[in-house]
């Protein structure tokens, strides 16, 4: 069984990474007029997306596996790399599958990136969602209203009108994906030798690429297995990862991570699947109950405008909840969002006591000799204190 479990990750791994969206365009060959949306990290309301029959997609750039050719003449050297592969696979035809782009308010990169795109591309629709840079009431109130002009061009380009019903039924079926993305991570933090952290990154983010239903199909199949997996635990250094949350860091420094002897106990990879920690009411209004769980309670991230003092102490939370015995701050080249709160963030560990690491990646690295040696004196540091 154990060694079925192992190949039941390396398809996963395959298509979260697949830069030609293939499971996009056979879904769409699927049945006619289906249509697919695209949308960048590191938050979209894929509720929304899926209540008007749409697959919403979690795109994260090209990894190492696309050359840039075109992207280096539209942005300036200091831009991260999933600003550059992302606009990459559009001049090279690979987001021609999807219907629609989404972009969101994260940061300067992603707002110029979805503009380019739009100046480059006149023949794909782009849409660009206001998140509410406050926490107050009326930006509730913005937020509906966002989502509602929102709701109105999908159905524009669906053809189907999203009724509160459809809404409700996509609410609660993200609810039980989250609830078991949830599962997972508890999983990780509580017996880590029985769920790599590239095995994990892999499950949820291959559930970026495919209808939420197969996904949860996925997990509910899986998650047994994996408990029931053996093995025994490793000596090792318990490490939460902060930092990753747009551009991912590539899997074979995952790896390396694990290798030098860190159990990655919890981490901020794919976090549109876990921006929500409790399920979403489905009563009274799904799209105010959206906007209004969005300013309230979603998770802190350094892309979400959020007071500092509270975004600290989501990372505290965090650290406590997995038991860490230490944080690596695993930051993309040129992110100026981790970059700032890596200073808040790095003083609300000092003070903790907790030992920490920070190392800079970007998604196209495929060397690693010199991340290896940082992270091994670190952790041989930790284990001979
Ligand atoms: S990696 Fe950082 S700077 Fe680049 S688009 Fe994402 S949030 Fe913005």
């Amino acid at each position: 069984m154990a060694e079925c479990l192992e190949q039941s990750f390396e398809p996963l791994t395959e298509l979260a990474q697949d830069i030609e969206f293939a499971s996009v365009r056979r879904w769409k060959q699927g049945a006619p007029h289906r249509k697919a949306v695209a949308f960048f990290p590191v938050y979209a309301p894929m509720e929304i997306i899926h209540a008007a029959g749409m697959l919403p997609v979690g795109i994260a750039g090209a990894g190492d596996r696309l050359d840039l050719q075109h992207a280096d003449s539209r942005f300036g050297s200091f831009i991260c790399s999933i600003v550059k592969t992302t606009f990459e696979l559009g001049i090279t035809g690979k987001l021609e599958p999807f219907d629609a782009l989404l972009f969101s308010t994260i940061c300067d990169s992603a707002r110029n990136l979805c503009f380019v795109m739009k100046r480059n591309f006149p023949g794909q629709h782009f849409e660009f969602l206001h998140l509410p840079h406050s926490t107050s009431e009326s930006s509730i109130e913005f937020l509906a209203a966002e989502y509602r002009r929102l709701m109105g061009e999908l159905q524009r380009i669906a053809g189907v009108e999203i009724t509160a019903g459809a809404l409700r039924n996509s609410i609660a079926m993200f609810n039980r994906q989250r609830e078991l993305a949830g599962e997972i991570y508890t999983l990780r933090a509580e017996a880590p030798h029985l769920l790599r952290a590239t095995e994990s990154y892999a499950l949820l983010r291959a559930g970026l690429r495919m209808p939420v239903e197969e996904h949860i199909a996925i997990l509910e199949e899986m998650l047994p297995k994996i408990r029931a997996r053996g093995g025994k635990k490793r000596d090792a250094i318990r490490v939460v990862i902060e930092g990753s949350f747009c551009e991912q860091p590539p899997l074979p420094l995952i790896r390396v991570l694990e290798a030098a002897g860190c159990d990655v106990v919890d981490d901020d990879f794919t976090l549109a699947q876990r921006w929500f920690s409790e399920p979403l009411p489905l009563e009274p209004d799904p799209v105010q109950t959206l906007a209004e769980r969005y300013v309230r309670c979603a998770t802190y991230s350094s892309v979400r405008h959020f007071p500092a003092a509270a975004r600290c102490r989501g990372l505290e939370q965090r650290i406590r909840r997995s038991r860490a015995d230490a944080v690596i701050f695993l930051i993309a080249k040129f992110c100026e969002p981790a970059y700032f709160d890596y200073v808040l963030f790095k003083k609300a560990v000092d003070q903790l006591g907790l030992p920490s690491l920070q190392l800079e990646f970007e998604e196209k690295l495929f060397t690693f000799d010199r991340l290896q040696t940082e992270i091994e004196t670190f952790v041989e540091s930790l284990i001979f204190d």
